[in-house]
């Protein structure tokens, strides 16, 4: 067996999805270079960071969290892009294993009650066929052995791509596009949302629009990146 890898690996080299560096045997999906020297988005050691923040005032939260620091044309911006254009998906859901792996994550984590992903339209779901942020949660509820929740909270309105729209319009545009199935459900419980990027925030505000009708519900942030500075 060792041999046919091997040799499947002479012919279809395997790359890094970071550094684009061949990947040795024992290597999968990211090179152990880059597994130390990504970029990590350390905010949660730090109180009044840039990224709790960011949602100051905006949302009540308990902790917010960032596996990596997105920086334009860097490493981690070709994850993101190979988990979201690519089809990587157990790149999504490594990247949530990595997340819950942190010591302090896993103990800022220790009172999640449910876990949820910010949903995708079903026809934006159609197109791309998985939701990038349910796979980042699959991740990390595996390897916490926290449950999943996808059927609590839809997007009930699709949005135009918000890449080129400046900070207002980007909110006017994710008002109300959330809604939420069973209120009491989630009713006094501490939920993880989980995001693929966070940049302005809006779409988390959005959906925390929809969830606030939850009565004493508990609410904590993690994404894959957030593009603010690194500390
Ligand atoms: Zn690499």
């Amino acid at each position: 067996m060792a041999l046919i890898n091997d040799f499947l690996s002479l012919i279809y080299p395997r790359y890094c999805e970071a550094c684009e560096e061949n990947l040795f045997k024992h290597e999968d999906l990211l090179c152990n270079k880059c597994l130390l020297t990504l970029p990590k988005g350390r905010y949660h050691l730090q109180t009044h960071n840039e990224l709790e923040l960011l949602f100051a005032g905006r949302i009540p939260t308990i902790s917010v969290m960032s596996l990596f620091v997105y920086q334009k044309c860097g490493r981690v911006q070709k994850i993101l892009h190979a988990i979201k254009y690519q089809q990587q998906k157990e790149l999504a859901r490594f990247a949530g294993k990595l997340f819950a792996g942190e010591n302090e994550i896993k103990n800022t984590l220790s009172g999640v009650d449910f876990v949820l992903p910010i949903p995708l339209h079903k026809n934006k779901l159609k197109v791309r066929g998985y939701n990038q942020s349910q796979l980042f949660a699959e991740g990390i509820c595996n390897t916490l052995n926290i449950p999943i929740d996808t059927g609590s909270l839809s997007r009930v309105k699709e949005t135009s791509t918000q890449t080129k729209k400046r900070k207002y319009q980007r909110w006017e545009n994710v008002e109300g596009i959330f809604e939420v199935a069973n209120p009491t459900k989630l009713e006094g419980k501490h939920v993880l949302l989980v995001d693929d990027v966070i940049t302005t925030g809006a779409t988390l505000e959005a959906a925390w629009q929809a969830l606030k009708h939850c009565s004493d519900i508990k609410i904590s942030i993690a994404s894959i990146a957030f593009a603010g500075k690194l500390i």
